[in-house]
């Protein structure tokens, strides 16, 4: 079990692809800069628009399966036929330094980093609004061949089966409505109790008697 100090606040999001989740982190990231996305490693191949180090740490399955054995993951998961995983150099140290860490992850990592975290996280699933939705969304990206298209809208449906195992269900219609939706999720979870450490001192310092 990995041990941290209550302090920033663990946000995880899951979608299926073609949700708006990629489009929502980089929001987040851009309106509070307290939040660390925290970058993935995976074996699939980079997309033309993908920034090693930003977007993915791009590895050979060798060095994926490396890092694997040398206990670095803090999750990890076969997901679309491609290894991914989580650093835990990319979220502990952070956490305990008062960062907010954001993880874009699918449902077998979320349940993966539930249990290595205690429990000490935020789950956010994100819907699209409409399965018809979901398939332009997905044919509007170049990036992906057809058949990588196909394969990630029965992917997709297999991964909302999941839903409800998060902790809040946001249906992207509007993708400024959602992200505010999750900036007051955020707020709320800074303001509990166990991630303000400096209450004690503050008490103390009311010199209540
Ligand atoms: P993509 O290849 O389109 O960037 O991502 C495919 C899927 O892999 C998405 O559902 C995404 O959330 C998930 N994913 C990305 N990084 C990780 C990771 O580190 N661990 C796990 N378990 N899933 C990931």
């Amino acid at each position: 079990m990995v041990k941290i100090k209550k302090e920033g606040v663990l946000l995880v999001i899951s979608s299926p692809s073609g949700t708006g989740k990629t489009t929502i982190c980089k929001k987040l990231l851009e309106y509070d800069k307290n939040i660390h996305l925290s970058v993935s490693v995976t074996t699939r191949k980079k997309r033309k628009n993908e920034v090693e180090g930003i977007d993915y740490y791009f590895k050979t399955k060798k060095d994926f399966l490396n890092l694997k054995s040398e206990n670095s993951f803090i999750e990890n998961a076969f997901v679309f036929e491609n290894y991914y995983g989580t650093l835990k150099s990319e979220v502990l140290e952070q956490l305990e330094n008062g960062i907010d860490v954001l993880i874009d992850i699918d449902w077998q990592g979320t349940r993966q980093i539930t249990q290595a975290m205690k429990g000490n996280l935020i789950k956010i699933f994100l819907l699209p609004p409409s399965i018809d939705e979901l398939k332009k969304r997905l044919s509007k990206r170049n990036s992906d061949s057809v058949e990588e298209i196909n394969f990630r809208m029965s992917r997709a449906l297999k991964e909302i089966k999941h839903y409800d195992e998060y902790d809040y269900v946001l249906v992207n219609n509007n993708l400024d409505k959602t992200f505010q939706q999750i900036v007051k999720i955020l707020e709320s979870e800074r303001l509990k109790l166990s991630k303000q450490l400096y209450l004690p001192e503050f008490i103390k310092n009311l010199n209540i008697t």
